[in-house]
C-alpha cells in the first residue's frame, strides 16, 4: 500500500462530496498513517477453564491508540480497514504482535496458554494464507500448538469447499481454529461437521439473556449439546454475570470469556495475571 502518494489527496475531492463520505476519507488516510506510524496495538482477554477456574488462554484484540482520539475499538475501523484493504497489513501485524508477545511470556517461565487470534474475511481468502501464517510462527518462534486461530461462522460458511481446503491446511501445520460468533450465521449441520476446526465460540447475543430468556437458554444449550457431539470445544463469549456462569457450568460448556473475568487489557496488565497463576 503507497500511504505516502495518497496521503495529501484530500483537496482533489470536491466539497460537494457529502460529508460522511469526507469523514470516510479521513478515516482512510489517517488509518494508513496510523499503520505506518504504529499506533495500533493489541489487548489480551483471558479465557477460563470453566471447571478449575483457570487462565487457559487469550483473546488478541486490536486497538487504535489515536494521538487525539485515545483508544478506539476495532468496532470503529475493522470494516474500513476490510473495505480498503489495510485489513491485510494490519491483520498480519496483530497476528506477529501476538505470536511474538505469547512467545515471550512462555520465555520468561509463565505456563503456556493458547492465544487466539481473529482473522478477518479477506485475510482468510488469501491463497496464501498458509504459508503466510508459518513464516510469522518460524519468525516469533512460537509453537503452533499455542495458536488458535478464529473465523466467524459466516465466513466460514461463504464457500465452504474453500473453507475445508484452507482450514485443513492450518490444521496439518498444528494450528487450532475456532468458529467465532457461532449460532449468528446459518451453518448446515452436514457442512459443520465436514469443517475441520477445533472448537465454537458461542456468540455473546445468546449469553446475555441466557438465565433469563428461556429461548436463548436453548440456544446456547443446543450449541454446546452439539459441540459435544461433534468433539469439539466449545467457549462461551460476554460472560458477565454469575447467572450466566452456574447456567453455562451446569450445561458443561468448556470455556469461559467475559467481564466476569476480565475485560481485554494491555499486555503489562495481562502479566499482572500471569504472575498469580505462576
Ligand atoms: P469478537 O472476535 O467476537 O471478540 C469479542 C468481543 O467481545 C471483544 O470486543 C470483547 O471485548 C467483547 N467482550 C468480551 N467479553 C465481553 C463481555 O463480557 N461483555 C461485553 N459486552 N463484551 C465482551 P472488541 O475487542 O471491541 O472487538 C470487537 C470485534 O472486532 C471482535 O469481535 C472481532 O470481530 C473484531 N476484532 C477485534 N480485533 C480484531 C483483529 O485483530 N482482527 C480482526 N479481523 N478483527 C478483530
Ligand atoms: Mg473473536
Ligand atoms: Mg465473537
Ligand atoms: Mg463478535
Amino acid at each position: 500500500y503507497r500511504a505516502k502518494e495518497r496521503g495529501n489527496n484530500y483537496q482533489l475531492y470536491s466539497p460537494s462530496m457529502n460529508e460522511k463520505a469526507i469523514n470516510r476519507l479521513e478515516m482512510e488516510g489517517a488509518l494508513r498513517k496510523a499503520l505506518e506510524r504504529e499506533e495500533f496495538t493489541v489487548y489480551y482477554q483471558p479465557q477460563i477453564n470453566t471447571d478449575t477456574g483457570e487462565i487457559i488462554g487469550m483473546e488478541a484484540l486490536v486497538r487504535w491508540r489515536h494521538p487525539e482520539r485515545g483508544i478506539i475499538p476495532p468496532a470503529d475501523f475493522i470494516a474500513l480497514a476490510e473495505e480498503t484493504g489495510l485489513i491485510l497489513p494490519l491483520g498480519e501485524w496483530v497476528l506477529r504482535t501476538a505470536c511474538r508477545q505469547n512467545k515471550e511470556w512462555q520465555m520468561a517461565g509463565y505456563p503456556p496458554l493458547r492465544v487466539t487470534v481473529n482473522l478477518s474475511a479477506s485475510q482468510f481468502q488469501q491463497q496464501d494464507l498458509a504459508d503466510r501464517v508459518s513464516r510469522i510462527l518460524k519468525e516469533t518462534g512460537l509453537d503452533p500448538q499455542w495458536l488458535e486461530l478464529e473465523i466467524t461462522e459466516s465466513i466460514a460458511m461463504k464457500d465452504v469447499a474453500f473453507t475445508i481446503k484452507t482450514l485443513r491446511q492450518l490444521r496439518d501445520m498444528g494450528i487450532k481454529i475456532a468458529i467465532d460468533d457461532f449460532g449468528t450465521g446459518y451453518s448446515s449441520l452436514s457442512y459443520l461437521k465436514q469443517i475441520p476446526s477445533h472448537t465454537l465460540k458461542i456468540d455473546k447475543s445468546f449469553v446475555r439473556d441466557i438465565a433469563k430468556n428461556t429461548e436463548d437458554g436453548s440456544i446456547a444449550s443446543a450449541i454446546i449439546a452439539m459441540a459435544q457431539n461433534l468433539k469439539l470445544k466449545v467457549i462461551a463469549e460476554g460472560v458477565e454475570t454469575e447467572e450466566q456462569l452456574a447456567f453455562l457450568k451446569k450445561q458443561k460448556c468448556d470455556e469461559i470469556q467475559g467481564f466476569l473475568f476480565g475485560k481485554p487489557v494491555p499486555p503489562q496488565e495481562f502479566e499482572k495475571l500471569l504472575k498469580k497463576k505462576k
